[in-house]
């Protein structure tokens, strides 16, 4: 059987930049004759995150602001501490209770983003 070399761009060694699968063949996401959907399941990614509280806010916009030096601090029509977290979709908001998430992925206009503690917890588990 012939085999060809390609490797597969859908995982490349950071520090390389070389393909982590020497051939596209193997890819375990990649198998050209699969032509039906399939089950997938996410690769756990490790994220950086903390929760918003009164007690740490000052703290918390600190390093947001570092991550993303657009975000802003303001308060809600309750008068509550809020960050601001703009995107090209609009703004975000972390209230307090949320947490906020370094984007493990991250681009120009999104380095964080604030998750409601319910959803928090069905996704993310301590590491
Ligand atoms: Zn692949």
């Amino acid at each position: 059987m012939e085999q060809r070399k390609y490797g597969c761009i859908c995982e490349l060694n950071p520090e390389t930049g070389n393909p982590v699968v020497a051939d596209y063949y193997m890819c375990p996401v990649h198998k050209p004759n699969d032509s039906l959907p399939g089950m997938f399941r996410k690769k756990p990614v490790m994220v950086e995150a903390v929760l918003f509280t009164d007690e740490n806010k000052d703290r918390v916009y600190s390093w947001a602001k570092d991550i993303q030096n657009n975000v802003y601090h303001s308060f809600d029509d309750k008068n509550q501490p809020i960050l601001l977290v703009p995107t090209l979709e609009g703004e975000m908001v972390c209230a307090i209770g949320d947490f906020l998430i370094k984007e493990p992925f991250p681009i120009d206009w999104r380095k964080l983003y604030p998750c409601k503690p319910d959803i928090f917890s069905k996704t993310y588990e301590r590491a």
